[in-house]
C-alpha cells in the first residue's frame, strides 16, 4: 500500500473556463468586519461589503450588482439584481474607478491592495529568498502549468507589484523538474512534481538543498495570480481560480459550491461528498450554499462508496502512517496521544512538525481521521499556550 506517487503535472488545460453567472453570492467573512453594508444595501460589482481590523487583510467586495439579502455570522448574501426593463436605467452604484497600482510604492501600495481585496501578508513576509511555488498544490488540482503559459501575462503583472513589495531579495520560481517554464527576472528551479513536494517545508528544503534552511518563504501561485488580476485592471478581487474536479473556472468569489459543480455538469446525490479545498488537505462539507472564497483552489465531489467512509475506528498500530509521514512523526502515536488529551506527549512526538499534507489519513487502513485528529491537537495545545500567557501577563501585572 505505501509509495503510491501522486503526480502534480497535468499539463497546459487551455484558458480557464468562465464560472457560473450566480443568482446569489454567499462571500465568506472569515473574521471580516461586516459594518461597510447593511441589509437591503444595493451594491455594485466592486462594491466594498466588508473590511478586516487587520492591515494586512485583504477586504471584501461584491462581484455582482445586486441586493444585500443577509448577512449572517459567516458570510454576506448578495441577491443579484433582475434586469431592468427595457428604458430603465439600472438602479446600482457605479462600479469602483480602477487604482492606479503603478503610481504606488511603499505603504500606499500595501494600503491600496488591501483596500483591493489582497491579502498582503504572504507578500510582505520577512525572507532573503521568496519561493514562488509553480506546483500544483495537491494532486487532481491542476491549474498551475495553465496560469504558467496561458496566463503568464498575469503572473508578470503580479511580479511587478510584489517586487515593490517583498524584503527578499532573490526570488525563485519552483516549477517541474524539466518545464520549460519561467518568469522574467525570477530564477527556475526544477523540483519533483509529486506530491506532497508542493508542501512549503518540502519544497523550501528541495530549492535550498537543506532541511535546515533559514530565510526561506514560499508563496503560492494562485495568489501572485489574484494579485496579477488587481494589477492588471486596479479593480477589486472578486473571483478566484478554481479547479473543479481537474476543469479550471474563473469563478465570482462567494459562488455556493452547489451552483459551481452544477454548472461544472456534476450533480451532488444523497451520500456524496463535497471536498472544499484539495483532496489531500481540503474539508468536507456539508453545506451546499458555502461560497468559495479568495483561496478556494479546489472543488471535488466524491461519489457514495469510491471509498470507505472515514469513522473513529482505533489505531490498529499498522504503522503505515509512520512510514508515509514526511515529517517522520509518528501520526498515530500522535493521534491517540490527542484523542486521550495528552497534548504534552503530543509536543514531546513533534506535533508542531506535522505539515498537515494528510498522507497518514490516506494510507490508514482503519480509515482514521487523522488530520483532523492533529488538526484538533494543534488546536487544543495553542489554546492552552494562550491561556498560559494571559495568566503569565495578568501576573506580570499584579506584581507591578
Ligand atoms: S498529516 Fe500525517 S503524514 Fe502528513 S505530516 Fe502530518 S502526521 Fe505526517
Ligand atoms: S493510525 Fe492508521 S495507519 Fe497509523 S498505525 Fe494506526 S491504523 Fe495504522
Amino acid at each position: 500500500m505505501s509509495n503510491a506517487k501522486f503526480s502534480l503535472t497535468y499539463g497546459d488545460k487551455g484558458s480557464f473556463l468562465d464560472g457560473p453567472v450566480p443568482a446569489e453570492l454567499r462571500i465568506p467573512l472569515a473574521g471580516h468586519e461586516t459594518k461597510t453594508v447593511k441589509k437591503k444595501a444595493v451594491v455594485g460589482a466592486g462594491t466594498l461589503v466588508a473590511d478586516h481590523k487587520n492591515a494586512k487583510t485583504g477586504n471584501l467586495h461584491s462581484g455582482i450588482p445586486g441586493t444585500v439579502a443577509d448577512i449572517t455570522a459567516d458570510c454576506v448574501v448578495v441577491a443579484a439584481l433582475e434586469a431592468p426593463a427595457e428604458g430603465e436605467a439600472p438602479a446600482v452604484p457605479a462600479s469602483p474607478a480602477p487604482v492606479n497600482l503603478a503610481s504606488l510604492q511603499g505603504e500606499p501600495l500595501a494600503a491600496a491592495l488591501k483596500e483591493l481585496g489582497v491579502d498582503t501578508r504572504p507578500l510582505l513576509k520577512k525572507c532573503d529568498t521568496l519561493i514562488i511555488n509553480g506546483l500544483n498544490p495537491e494532486p487532481g488540482i491542476t491549474f498551475a502549468e495553465t496560469m504558467l503559459s496561458a496566463h503568464k501575462a498575469t503572473l508578470e503583472a503580479g511580479l511587478g507589484v510584489l517586487r515593490k513589495l517583498s524584503p527578499a531579495s532573490k526570488m525563485v520560481l519552483a516549477c517541474p523538474e524539466g518545464a520549460q517554464t519561467s518568469l522574467s527576472g525570477v530564477t527556475s528551479a526544477g523540483v519533483k512534481a509529486e506530491y506532497p513536494n508542493s508542501l512549503d517545508e518540502l519544497l523550501i528544503a528541495k530549492v535550498s538543498g537543506s532541511e535546515k534552511s533559514s530565510g526561506y518563504r514560499v508563496l503560492p501561485l494562485h495568489t501572485l495570480y489574484n494579485l496579477g488580476r488587481v494589477a492588471e485592471t486596479g479593480l477589486p478581487l472578486t473571483e478566484a481560480v478554481v479547479s473543479v474536479q481537474g476543469v479550471n473556472y474563473t469563478v465570482k468569489i462567494g459562488t455556493p459550491v452547489s451552483v459551481l459543480l452544477q454548472h461544472a455538469g456534476h450533480q451532488i446525490a444523497d451520500g456524496d461528498m463535497v471536498i472544499v479545498g484539495g483532496p489531500m488537505r481540503g474539508s468536507a462539507t456539508a453545506n451546499l450554499m458555502l461560497g468559495i472564497g479568495k483561496d478556494t483552489a479546489g472543488l471535488f465531489l466524491i461519489k457514495q462508496g469510491t471509498f470507505a467512509p472515514v469513522t473513529n475506528h482505533q489505531c490498529i498500530s499498522c504503522g503505515e502512517c509512520v512510514l508515509n509521514c514526511p515529517a517522520r512523526i509518528m501520526p498515530g502515536l500522535v493521534s491517540r496521544y490527542v484523542e486521550v488529551r495528552q497534548y504534552d506527549h503530543c509536543t514531546k512526538e513533534g506535533i508542531q512538525h506535522c505539515m498537515e499534507c494528510g498522507l497518514c489519513a490516506y494510507y490508514c487502513p482503519a480509515r482514521r481521521p487523522m488530520l483532523q485528529i492533529i488538526r484538533l491537537g494543534k488546536h487544543q495545545i495553542a489554546l492552552k499556550e494562550a491561556q498560559v500567557s494571559a495568566c503569565s501577563l495578568q501576573g506580570e501585572e499584579g506584581v507591578a
